[in-house]
């Protein structure tokens, strides 16, 4: 998700070789040589930093200092201009090729074409690469799962991409998997290896969650100043679409509720207090804080996040916790990550549901010893239940090489999951027998329709 600014450019290592060192040609031709290279290295540097605009919240960088605060309260009211707007083929938007390129906002490489459309969002391919259809299916229940607010509207489109159709001076670290710019989701790798073997299993979802309230602060700035006059904004103060959306109310509010504050004379918002109660990359702006904090309430990772973003946050999407958690897999607050790689029984299970459905899923992790087995297998009845999963078979209790173990299995039309509870002091070779605890295991199948 990192999208930094290119501040480094490739150094040149020369080679000298000794025996050549005393010709006084060769030194003179290296002096020029490496002249030449500092001085290019220079232009180039400089030409990348004034050329470089926003083009995404996880590039930002606020440098400049405008402030707009009061003085837009009174001219603001909503402007509907959007339905006059022409819907333009080319940026798969009502925004025309100039203004995107006026608001700082990353095209779509050249030659996309549309690949599926799924609830008026456009999956775009580029010539490099195209969607799977797992990843199809699993964009779409993401869509489902999604709160209508973060919706409407959403993403123009969620773009598929190879990192070298992407200009190299936007310079996309080597484990981009996501970002946003101005209407655009991009999704480089959608394969979701991170929703394998971690303890929050709905990673990849919550990814797609922060993009999308990227996407929504972006449409919030449109709607609030109007398509005209937030277009002009940009132009006159000559800033991009990421530096409107400190003007917004939304951040504002958001700003309101939580600890961060205006800075008038940087012109950014700062959060000086300490032990805020918000992931570590929330921490380091508001644009991110807002993104994580909606996408820790949607995945209900409450467990991230103080009361007041909570709070916040349901108000914006007009959902309540009991709404929120609605057919979500259960999460696991203060649960640690444990290797199973090579566990005989996931292979079995694996196999199973890999006949059964379009695509699986394994998560793996513990709970030391405080929690004893039975209250975790009472906290996940209750959380299956509490979120309306249907029981397929209750947890009970089975017997295999004298392990105390649980297994049972929930559904909710779109994913099964099965869920295995053992004591952890059994486990085996391999791994560390010292620590004694219990140990989850959920395998999630997916049949998308
Ligand atoms: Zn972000």
């Amino acid at each position: 998700m990192n999208f930094v600014k290119n501040q480094n450019q490739p150094i040149s290592v020369v080679y000298i070789d000794k025996k050549r060192k005393n010709s006084s040609v060769l030194k003179y031709l290296f002096l020029i040589f490496t002249i030449g290279v500092l001085v290019s290295s220079v232009l180039i540097f400089i030409f990348f930093i004034f050329n470089d605009k926003n083009f995404d919240f996880d590039a930002k960088v606020l440098t400049k200092n405008f402030n707009l605060f009061g003085e837009q309260k009174e001219e603001n009211t909503p402007n509907n201009n959007v339905q006059d707007r022409k819907y333009n083929e080319y940026t798969l938007s009502r925004f025309s090729n100039e203004e995107i390129d006026r608001l700082g906002i990353l095209d779509i490489p050249i030659g996309f074409s549309v690949q599926y459309e799924y609830k008026g969002i456009k999956f775009v391919r580029t010539p490099r690469k195209s969607f799977t259809y797992q990843q199809i299916g699993l964009l779409k229940y993401f869509i489902d799962m999604t709160p209508a607010k973060l919706l409407n509207p959403g993403p123009a489109a969620i773009i598929t991409f190879d990192k070298g159709e992407i200009s190299p001076r936007h310079n996309l670290s080597q484990d981009t998997i996501a970002f946003a710019s101005g209407m655009y989701m991009f999704f480089n790798d959608i394969s979701f290896n991170s929703i394998k073997n971690d303890h929050f299993v709905d990673n990849a979802f919550a990814t797609f969650v922060h993009e999308l309230m990227h996407i929504s602060q972006f449409n919030y700035v449109f709607d609030e100043f109007g398509y005209e006059d937030a277009l002009k904004l940009v132009e006159k103060k000559g800033y991009s679409w990421v530096d409107l959306v400190s003007e917004s109310a939304l951040t504002r509010s958001f700003a309101e509720s939580t600890e961060w504050e205006y800075d008038p004379q940087r012109g950014y918002f700062l959060n000086s207090k300490e032990n805020v109660l918000t992931t570590d990359y929330g921490k380091t702006s508001i644009y991110e804080d807002i993104a994580d904090t909606v996408a820790a309430v949607v995945t209900t990772r409450f467990d991230l996040i103080s009361e007041n973003r909570i709070i916040w946050t349901l108000n914006y999407l007009q959902e309540n916790s009991d709404s929120i958690k609605m057919k979500k897999l259960p999460v696991f607050p203060n649960s640690k990550l444990v290797n199973l790689e090579g566990a005989n029984f996931i292979d079995t299970i694996k196999q199973e549901y890999n006949s059964k459905y379009d695509y699986v899923s394994v998560s793996t992790f513990y709970y030391d010893k405080e929690k004893s087995i039975n209250d975790v297998v009472s906290f996940f009845e209750n959380e299956f239940n509490d979120r309306y999963w249907t029981v397929i078979k209750p947890l009970y209790k089975t017997n295999t090489n004298s392990v105390i173990t649980y297994e049972g299995e929930f559904s909710t039309g779109v994913r099964n999951s099965y869920i295995r509870i053992y004591t952890y002091d059994y486990v085996g070779t391999g791994y560390n027998i010292s620590l004694k605890g219990t140990v989850v295991v959920f395998i999630c199948g997916f049949k998308f329709n």
